[in-house]
């Protein structure tokens, strides 16, 4: 067994070297205005790696022909993700943390330990006139960003999720999902409810003219969008744009949670090559909210996730075993190495920018993103 697994990395390390390149030059840290850092944001921007611990931020650097925009950042806190009922977190707990400001149970969808819904930041921005819009490399449906408009028990019930979509107060959302809104199993078809309550549905591409007076979702996949290795090409790039123009053109404040899904997924499949495209196509999306924060000098960008997924760590290469019987290694060839096909209890990294991100330095609970965003905003 143990044969077998050493085999895989040697196989896995293989394919990543030929993308292995450590760049060593000088991080082009972004401009931030002393005056620009003390005043009140208008807009937030969330940006959550699923299952992206710090070896996962990591190999960012190694695995690279460029710095990747994750050092571009200053201001770098670590969180405490702990569920309320488990030391290890689910995607669903870690969520509503972030959007709730609870900790609650694994599985658990913007409810608390007594199963009854807690209002959400997207509920209470809104009330402020806030537009708020979600994005996600997974189904829209999917734990992370159900987190941010659904209220139920169960992760699971995708359907009951979709259904809340359609009276929740988001303005634009993208994502693959389309089978929970139609050909459903209790026949109902949430498309014309979405509809009747003011959202254009696009189920063919992102890169589209919107009517920025209605509200948008794009449905882009039955259930989750494609991986990179498969071809998604600038998906959450482009969505991205695509929400903060649509924002832009409607001249208020926003909320936007950009979820790069298949992080998590490439870790529960113990896949590094999944899991580095994945990261990579996540940092290219952040390089661009960057640019935009930087360039409007009103936007509060955090960058985090829920939780670690597969353990995952930059191990050097083994070569043999010496006399005594112990690993000798190779410290010049990286190799990713997965520990489990589950979710860690490793702390996460924070990365901020923006006007008041100072706030997000320090450790603290996963909860205190919430409260942070708050305080930032003085609501
Ligand atoms: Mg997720
Ligand atoms: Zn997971």
């Amino acid at each position: 067994m143990k044969l077998k697994l050493k085999k895989k990395y040697l196989w896995i390390s293989f394919t990543i070297l030929i993308l292995a390149c450590n760049y060593e030059g000088k991080p082009p840290i972004l401009t931030e205005k002393l005056d620009q850092k003390s005043k009140q944001p208008l807009n937030i921007i969330l940006l959550i790696g699923d299952g992206m611990g710090l070896s996962q931020i990591s190999s960012s650097f190694y695995f690279n022909d460029k710095l990747p925009n994750f050092a571009r950042f200053k201001t770098i806190g670590l969180i405490n993700v702990i569920a309320a009922n488990s030391k290890i977190t689910d995607s669903a707990a870690g969520a509503t943390s972030f959007a709730c400001g609870i900790k609650t149970f694994n599985g658990a969808i913007g409810v608390d330990m007594s199963k009854k819904p807690v209002e959400n930041i997207v509920e209470l921005l809104s009330q402020e006139n806030y537009q708020t819009g979600l994005i996600a490399t997974s189904s829209i449906t999917h734990a992370t960003p159900a987190s941010f408009y659904a209220h139920v028990v169960s992760r699971d019930w995708e359907e009951e999720i979709a259904d809340q979509m359609a009276t929740s107060p988001i303005d634009f959302f993208a994502g693959g999902g389309l089978k929970f809104f139609q050909n459903r199993e209790d026949g109902k078809n949430i498309l014309d409810l979405l509809k009747d309550n003011g959202f254009d549905i696009h189920t063919d591409v992102i890169d589209q003219k919107i009517d920025s007076s209605k509200r948008h979702g794009f449905l882009l996949g039955q259930e989750e969008m494609l991986k990179m290795i498969e071809g998604r090409g600038d998906f959450l790039e482009k969505s991205a744009q695509k929400a903060l123009s649509y924002f832009e053109d409607n001249r208020a404040p926003f909320f936007l949670m950009v979820e790069g899904s298949q992080i998590d997924w490439a870790g529960h499949d113990n896949e590094a090559n999944y899991l580095i495209t994945e990261l990579l196509d996540f940092d290219k999306m952040v390089g661009f909210v960057l640019d935009y924060a930087e360039e409007e000098g009103n936007t509060l960008v955090i960058v985090t996730a829920d939780h670690e997924t597969g353990g995952f760590t930059l191990s050097g290469e083994v070569t043999g075993q010496n006399s005594e019987g112990e690993d000798e290694h190779n410290y010049n060839i990286i190799v990713p190495t997965f520990s489990t096909t589950g979710h860690s209890a490793a702390l996460i990294p924070v990365l901020a920018f923006g006007p008041q991100s100072s706030l997000f330095s320090g450790f603290y609970q996963n909860t205190d993103i919430y409260h942070k965003i708050r305080k930032a905003l003085a609501q």
